[in-house]
């Protein structure tokens, strides 16, 4: 059964990590820019917005998986307004590449001020490219509040909430977004975040309309096969098949259609 991953950050993973991925089923996946883990300088990121729009693709065609891309500066580095102008200066160049899909992961991590401006300058010029846009909600005790602006600041951007996703959505953050006419995902991670089971809960709760899951895998503790997992732990509860590849596959495949650059090999069988 194939399986789209909308969200994981493969250039913190080893080659091996496409072989089992693409083994489990996978087809497609898309990769936000994100923080690595350091602050870096705006030819930093232009080295990474090349890593993301040549490296990762090769690699990923390698096994058969279809590599595309979201380009930003992510919300904790977005806390240096003139680094962000400088980065957001950059992304027009590369928003014309084959695999590129929009804007993202942009969103706020603290809820600062400074986070909230950058956020709102990345809005606007996602406006101006007709580009589809991912959002990262921060975490834990910011999650509500910053959901919160976000769909705020969503609402006064003029972008159409079908082409939109909030991503790391949980049990009272989820609500938010599907109200809002928006696409939202959550993000399973073995402990932190949504674990496989809890992300079933939700759908059970709330239907699977617009919501994908994703396992945004990055350079943290993290499973890259998490996706398959919750399809493990939909199948136990006796879920049937249509409505797992639903989630898994055709409804990250309806949003990111949206934009003409996305590519999915049609199935060989
Ligand atoms: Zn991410």
């Amino acid at each position: 059964m194939r399986y789209i991953d909308p969200h994981i950050h493969m250039v913190s993973r080893i080659t091996d990590d496409y072989a089992r991925m693409a083994d489990a089923g996978c087809v497609a996946i898309t990769e936000p820019a994100f923080w690595a883990g350091f602050d870096r300088s705006a030819e930093g990121f232009a080295d990474y917005f090349r890593q993301l729009t040549e490296t990762e693709p090769r690699r990923a065609a390698m096994y058969g998986i279809q590599h595309h891309c979201w380009l930003c500066i992510n919300a904790k580095e977005a806390e240096d307004t003139g680094l962000s102008r400088e980065v957001i200066g950059l992304i027009p160049q590369y928003l014309d590449r084959p695999n590129v899909l929009g804007v993202g992961e942009i969103g706020l991590n603290k809820n600062s001020r400074n986070e909230l401006a950058i956020f709102e300058e990345q809005l606007a010029l996602a406006k101006r490219h007709d580009a589809l846009v991912l959002i990262h909600t921060p975490h834990l005790e910011d999650k509500l509040k910053g959901t919160r602006l976000i769909v705020d600041a969503l609402k006064n951007s003029g972008l159409a909430p079908h082409r939109v996703l909030i991503d790391h959505v949980e049990e009272h953050t989820v609500r938010i977004a599907l109200d809002g006419g928006y696409w939202c995902a959550m993000t399973l991670y073995p402990e932190t975040k949504c674990t496989p089971q809890r992300a079933v809960d939700i759908l059970e709760t709330h239907g699977v309309d617009r919501i994908c899951m994703n396992s945004a895998g990055d350079w943290g503790p993290s499973d890259p096969l998490s996706v398959p997992l919750a399809r493990r732990e939909m199948r136990r509860r006796g879920h049937v098949d249509q409505l797992i590849q639903r989630v898994t596959f055709e409804n990250p495949l309806a949003f990111l259609s949206q934009s003409p650059r996305f590519r999915v090999e049609p199935a060989s069988v």
